[in-house]
């Protein structure tokens, strides 16, 4: 067993921190305030080599593994992780096409995400169907000749209106008496006639990145859009989820440990009662517990990466990662606005970004109650 990351991984990280804590700062306030992004800098990371890192080389990717992708994730969260997630889920759904699509989809849809040049997005959720979307989803397609006609909507959807085109998780055989064999995916151009997409405001946090609710009236693909087989959609899905849910637990991981790093600086430099607040025992406390459950969190996140990239799903193991890592993310950047006191209260502290960015981990990519379920059948069957 070892625990060094290796010479390659190392340099990943170096890189990626330096690409971050150059580029972010200055931007990260604005993105937040504004609800804004600025796509040259999604563009510039593709540039350099940051963006779907797990694209095979042969579509114009690094062909890494998860492993690397989380390290990313960590570096970039821990410097702002809206702008994390709006330059690194520019290839959400880029795992479907690569392990289900036809050679053809792999040629059109994947070298433009790996070169920064086109954005995708998945689109799973709906009004009426968040954690059950097997029981609950109602977009529909409906085969006519050589196209599929889509109606319906989807809410919440990352990249919604910035993307070129969006897999969709769509009924295409309703009446199946099995709900895990009703869905599949297909890919929709986001120019096609009848889809319309508006960008969700007031979000929370990780404002920099964009979130859609999307509508589907009459929209027509062809059929060649199918990724995958039909009737696969859940399986499909869930390997995206499999390793998203990792790389969302490393972006918590990011955001926790970005939460420590202002709290560190902060309890060093600030006097109260004649001595810094690094003096006293109850924040020395915070900061040592911190750090603990950061560890935690990270080896989780190592572990479940790497058994992923040998070929070895745990679910319990992902659910965990996934699980622990969103509820520790709330608790430390809870814990860095108190260090903060009122200063932690107020936009211009990073903190304050922070606590909010961090809650999204415990929704997206399953919820930590759905995680626990998840966990909870595999070790009670
Ligand atoms: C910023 C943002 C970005 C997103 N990006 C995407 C995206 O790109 N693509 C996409 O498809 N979706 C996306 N989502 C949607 C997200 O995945 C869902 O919000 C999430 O899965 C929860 O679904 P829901 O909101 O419908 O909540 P619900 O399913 O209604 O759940 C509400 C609450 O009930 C709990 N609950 C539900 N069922 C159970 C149960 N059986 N037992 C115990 N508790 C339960 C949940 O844990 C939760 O606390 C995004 C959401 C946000 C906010």
């Amino acid at each position: 067993m070892n625990f060094e990351l290796s010479k390659e991984q190392k340099d990943i990280v170096s890189a990626a921190r330096e690409f971050a804590q150059g580029e972010f700062p200055d931007r990260a306030e604005e993105f937040d305030r504004d609800e804004t992004f600025d796509e040259a800098l999604h563009k510039k990371a593709a540039e350099l080599g940051f963006v779907g890192t797990f694209i095979k080389e042969e579509y114009g990717g690094l062909g890494m593994g998860l492993m690397e992708y989380c390290l990313i994730f960590e570096e970039f969260s821990a410097v702002d992780p809206g702008i994390a997630v709006a330059i690194l889920i520019s290839s959400y759904g880029a795992e479907i096409v690569q392990e289900f699509g036809s050679e053809e989809q792999k040629q059109r849809y994947l070298p433009p995400l790996a070169s920064g040049e086109a954005v995708i997005g998945s689109a799973f959720t709906e009004p009426d169907a968040g954690s059950d979307l097997a029981s609950a989803t109602t977009t529909i397609a409906i085969r006519e000749n050589d196209e599929y006609v889509i109606n319906g909507s989807k809410m919440f959807i990352t990249n919604g209106d910035r993307a070129d085109y969006l897999i969709c998780f769509v009924q295409t055989d309703p009446d199946n008496p099995d709900r895990h064999r009703r869905h599949s995916m297909i890919m929709v151009e986001t120019d096609r006639d009848g889809f319309e997409a508006s960008h969700l405001t007031g979000k929370l946090g990780i404002r920099a990145s964009d979130t859609a609710e999307l509508s589907f009236n009459n929209v027509r693909v062809p059929c060649s859009n199918l990724v995958g087989d039909l009737g696969n959609g859940f399986a499909e899905a869930m390997h995206l989820f499999n390793l998203d849910r990792v790389v969302v637990a490393a972006q918590a991981v990011g955001t926790a440990r970005g939460a420590l790093e202002e709290s560190i600086q902060h309890v060093k430099k600030r006097i109260a009662f004649n001595a810094p607040l690094a003096s006293f025992q109850s924040i020395q406390f915070k900061i040592a517990d911190m750090f603990t459950w950061i560890q935690a969190g990270r080896n989780l996140v190592y572990e479940a990466a790497w058994r992923i990239d040998q070929g070895t799903i745990d679910h319990k193991l992902i659910a965990a990662a996934k699980s622990f890592c969103g509820q520790m993310a709330v608790k430390c950047t809870d814990m860095a606005l108190q260090m903060h006191g009122g200063y932690g209260y107020l936009a211009e502290y990073k903190v304050q970004r922070l606590f909010r960015d961090a809650k999204i981990t415990e929704i997206y990519e399953g919820t930590t109650e759905i995680e626990k379920i998840i966990m909870a059948r595999n070790l009670l069957k």
